[in-house]
């Protein structure tokens, strides 16, 4: 029996009750044991005799969650005092114009690193918002498939800006430029809670929750509170850090069901993995094995990024054409294997193997790879 036979045989226990293994980019994958605890106490949370959802942000209860989920991200993060965590809405894109409203404001020099979709529109929203922006450093030359590093920074510069991992793209940097005058701000959307983060040149991280972390709505910013302190005053409140800051991110009503969420997804980081350094682990496992099967299969599958540059959130590759490629996704879509269709600004395969996304759904799509190539070659 081949791959794809036993995988549609209605004996086939891969599955759980009829799930498929999601390979989405963004809402994706989240923890099956957290969906479950979700469901088991959906209608009843915490005694108090309705959902989470039901409840007023302004409950004790309430209250006391989204301090909990704040102490839980410190401390998976290794965060000192010196941070803050913020729960925001607006997805990271709103993060785009916040941050040079709040500290590159009136022209003043601020760095960008362009390596793609994600922090190409962080710049330009910069440019709009009156801020002195500059690409610092770009891989467009060759159609953003690396990680500068070599950049041209700019002597009075109040920040650089990065893009941690490239959703789109399929690369990420492994490791970021040091030594800096200026500290370093990252869009970590897409990588968030993947690996362990050395974020002493950092001041600002920020991270739409839908990519590794829990249900859209939410965006997670970390932020130095001296950092915050020289943002320009006079913002409208929900576009200055500190009103966040100063309220524990309950100026307005927040998404209280996605911080409980995420809640339940730091405590599985936590309990079930048992930190970020066993999350790398994981991670990096089932992202060498992908690129394995990529690098072996004698140039049939194709990587779009270059070696060095290689994220192991979003494998990028081709086929050698696109029909087949067409075929590759609804084929795998019929064994289950969902989402693998590539940015619709890039089009080709991507396979995002977020923290939630089991070894078992790598090894299905291995097996599925060496089937569809078997057959179509
Ligand atoms: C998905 C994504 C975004 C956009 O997030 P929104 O929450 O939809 O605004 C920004 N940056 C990166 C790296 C992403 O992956």
């Amino acid at each position: 029996m081949t791959f794809t036979d036993q995988y549609l045989a209605p004996t086939f226990q891969g599955l759980v009750a009829g799930r498929v293994f999601n390979f989405n980019g963004g809402p994706a994958a989240l923890p099956l044991p957290v969906l479950e605890e979700v469901a088991s106490e959906l209608l009843n949370w915490r005694g108090t005799g309705m959902s989470i959802m039901e409840n007023s942000h302004r409950d004790k209860k309430v209250v006391a969650m989204a301090l909990e989920t704040e102490e839980l991200l410190k401390e998976l993060l290794a965060l000192d005092s010196s941070w803050k965590v913020l729960f925001l809405q607006g997805g990271a894109s709103l993060q785009f114009a916040m941050i040079p409203m709040n500290f590159a404001p009136d022209g003043a020099p601020c760095d960008y690193v362009n390596t793609g979709l994600w922090s190409d529109k962080a710049y330009k929203e910069a440019l709009i918002c009156g801020a002195g922006a500059k690409v610092a450093a770009s891989s467009e030359e060759a159609q953003f498939t690396y990680i500068p590093r070599e950049f041209d920074f700019s002597p009075g510069a109040r920040y650089i800006y990065l893009t941690a991992n490239n959703t789109v793209r399929g690369t990420q940097w492994h490791t970021f430029p040091a030594g800096t005058k200026a500290p370093l701000i990252a869009d970590m959307s897409s990588e968030f809670l993947s690996r362990p983060v050395d974020l002493s040149n950092f001041t600002l991280v920020h991270a739409g929750a839908q990519k590794n972390v829990g249900p859209a709505g939410l965006t997670i910013v970390l932020v130095r509170t001296d950092f915050a302190e020289t943002g320009k005053k006079g913002l409208p409140h929900l576009l200055d850090y500190r009103t966040y800051i100063n309220s524990d991110s309950m100026y307005n009503t927040p998404p209280v069901f996605a911080i409980y969420v995420a809640s339940l997804v730091f405590k599985w980081i936590k309990n079930t993995i048992g930190g970020l350094a066993n999350m790398a682990a994981i991670n990096t496992n089932k992202a060498v094995k992908l690129y394995d099967a990529i690098d072996k299969s004698g140039g049939y599958y194709r990587g779009t990024a270059r070696v060095d540059s290689r994220s192991t959130m979003n494998i990028t590759y081709r086929l050698p054409s696109e029909a087949l490629e067409k075929k590759f996704l609804a084929e795998g879509q019929k064994c289950g294997l969902h989402g693998l269709n590539g940015h619709r600004s890039v089009g080709g395969i991507r396979a995002s193997i977020y923290n939630a996304v089991p070894d078992q759904a790598v090894d299905c799509l291995i097996d599925f790879m060496k089937d569809f190539q078997a057959k179509n070659a």
